[in-house]
C-alpha cells in the first residue's frame, strides 16, 4: 500500500499517521480540529477538506474517531467515505466503538463491494507514538491479509479476532476486565489502609499471590510500589477516566443487548461515571482509588 486517507488525527490518530509517513506512505489527512490537522500536515501529510476527499484515489482509508456516531457519519453520512471511495480501497476503522455500529458499517461497505476491518487498539498515546500498539482486528481473512502489513507500520501485535465486529468485541471485553480489576485492586488498598496494613506490604504479598493482576503489578493505583504507574505522577494519564467510562458503558450496553450476566461491569461503570461527574474525567482512570479512599484529587 502506498497511499492512505487518514481521518481523525487527534491524540492517537496523529502519531499513528506520523508513523505511516515515516514508513514512506503518502497520506491525505482530514480532521475538523485545525491544530490536530496542522501537526500531521507539518509532518508531511496532504491536507484535505472533507472525509470524502481523503477517501478518493487511495489504497486504504484509516479512521481514528471519538465514538460510534462519528464513525457512522464519516462513513455513511452525506459527503462520507462510502459515497466517494474508489473501488478496491480497504477501509480500516481503529476507533473504539460499539460492536453493532462496527458490523452495520462493514455491512454497508460490503453492499458497495468494499472490504472493511474494525481494528481498535490498545497501548495508548505512548504506544501510538512508539508504533507498538496492539491491534484487535475483525473482518474477513482476505481483508485481514491485505490490512496486516499496514497495521504493522503502526503497531507491534496484530491479532485477527474473527469476522466483522470481533475486533471491537475483543476491545470491549478486555477493557471491561481492566475496569473491574482496577476497582477491585483499589478496594483492596482502601481496606488495607483501614486495617493498618502498609500499601507496599500489601503489594509485596499480593503481587506474588492470587490477587496478582495487571492493575496491581503494572499499573498499581497507589503511589510507591510501581514507579511507572500514573499514581506516581499525580494521576496524569495514561488512560483517562473519561475513556474508561466510555468503554465500560460500551461493555454494559453490549452485555445488556446480548444477555450476558455482568453485574460487576454495571457497578464499575457507575463508579467511573461518578468519577467523571465529580470533575476528574481528565485524570487517569486509576484515580478511582482516591474516590474510594476519600482522598483529595490532584490538579489536572
Ligand atoms: P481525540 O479526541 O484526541 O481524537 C479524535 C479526533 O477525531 C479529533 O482530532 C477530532 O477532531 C476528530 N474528529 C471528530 N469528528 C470528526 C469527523 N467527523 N471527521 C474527522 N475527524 C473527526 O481522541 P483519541 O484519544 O485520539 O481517541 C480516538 C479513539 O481511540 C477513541 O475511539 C478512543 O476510545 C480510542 N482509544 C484511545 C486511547 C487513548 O489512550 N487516547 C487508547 C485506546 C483507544
Amino acid at each position: 500500500m502506498k497511499t492512505v486517507g487518514f481521518i481523525g488525527v487527534g491524540n492517537m490518530g496523529g502519531p499513528m499517521a506520523r508513523n505511516l509517513l515515516k514508513a514512506g506512505i503518502k497520506l491525505k489527512a482530514f480532521d475538523p480540529a485545525e491544530s490536530a490537522l496542522a501537526a500531521v500536515v507539518k509532518a508531511g501529510a496532504e491536507r484535505v477538506g472533507a472525509p470524502a476527499d481523503a477517501a478518493k484515489g487511495v489504497d486504504a482509508v484509516v479512521t481514528m474517531l471519538p465514538a460510534g456516531p462519528h464513525v457512522s457519519d464519516v462513513y455513511g453520512g452525506k459527503g462520507g467515505v462510502l459515497a466517494a471511495v474508489s473501488p478496491g480501497t480497504l477501509l480500516i476503522d481503529s476507533s473504539t466503538i460499539d460492536v453493532e455500529t462496527a458490523r452495520a458499517t462493514t455491512a454497508k461497505a460490503r453492499e458497495r463491494g468494499l472490504e472493511m476491518l474494525d481494528a481498535p487498539v490498545s497501548g495508548g498515546v505512548g504506544g501510538a507514538e512508539a508504533g507498538t500498539l496492539t491491534f484487535m482486528v475483525g473482518g474477513s481473512a482476505e481483508a485481514f491479509r491485505r490490512g496486516e502489513p499496514l497495521l504493522q507500520k503502526m503497531g507491534k501485535t496484530i491479532i485477527h479476532a474473527g469476522g466483522p465486529g470481533n475486533g471491537q468485541a475483543a476491545k470491549i471485553c478486555n477493557n471491561m476486565i481492566l475496569g473491574i480489576s482496577m476497582v477491585a485492586v483499589s478496594e483492596g488498598f482502601a481496606l488495607a489502609e483501614r486495617l493498618g496494613l502498609d500499601a507496599q506490604t500489601l503489594f509485596n504479598i499480593s503481587s506474588k499471590s492470587s490477587g496478582q493482576c495487571w492493575s496491581m503489578t503494572t499499573y498499581c493505583p497507589v503511589p510507591g510500589p510501581v514507579p511507572t504507574s500514573p499514581a506516581n505522577r499525580g494521576y496524569q494519564p495514561g488512560f483517562t477516566a473519561a475513556m474508561m467510562a466510555k468503554d465500560m458503558k460500551l461493555a454494559l450496553q453490549a452485555s445488556q443487548a446480548n444477555g450476558a450476566t455482568a453485574p460487576l461491569c454495571g457497578v464499575a461503570a457507575s463508579l467511573y461515571d461518578l468519577l467523571c461527574k465529580s470533575g476528574q474525567s481528565g485524570l487517569d482512570f486509576s484515580s478511582i482509588v482516591l474516590m474510594l479512599t476519600g482522598k483529595s484529587f490532584p490538579k489536572q
